[in-house]
């Protein structure tokens, strides 16, 4: 293969917690379904509007109680929604 001029560029996304700008591959993706199902994508891969949070129990809560996951989503979080994704990310062993 001499196809090897790809520079590793690293894919950037921002947190909607804390607004810092990390890799990709250091942050979790919060998905909304077509349904409206709001859930962790682990997999940063799920169909949907995503929003990106560094693994971070402080920043999931940040995102959600400052607003930026609502405005990520254009709609309100309830507190279920809320209690599910700390419990996502606590399962996960970010804390
Ligand atoms: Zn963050």
């Amino acid at each position: 293969m001499s196809n090897n001029k790809a520079v590793k560029r690293e894919v950037t996304r921002k947190c909607v917690g804390c607004g810092e700008i990390k890799p990709k591959a250091d942050m979790m993706r919060v998905v909304k379904s077509s349904e409206g199902v709001i859930s962790l994508d682990a997999t940063l891969k799920a169909n949907g509007r995503g929003a990106y949070i560094c693994k971070s129990a402080d920043c999931i809560k940040k995102a959600i109680d400052r607003k930026g996951l609502a405005r990520s989503f254009k709609c309100e979080l309830s507190d279920g929604v809320r209690d599910s994704l700390l419990e996502e990310f606590d399962k996960l062993g970010i804390r």
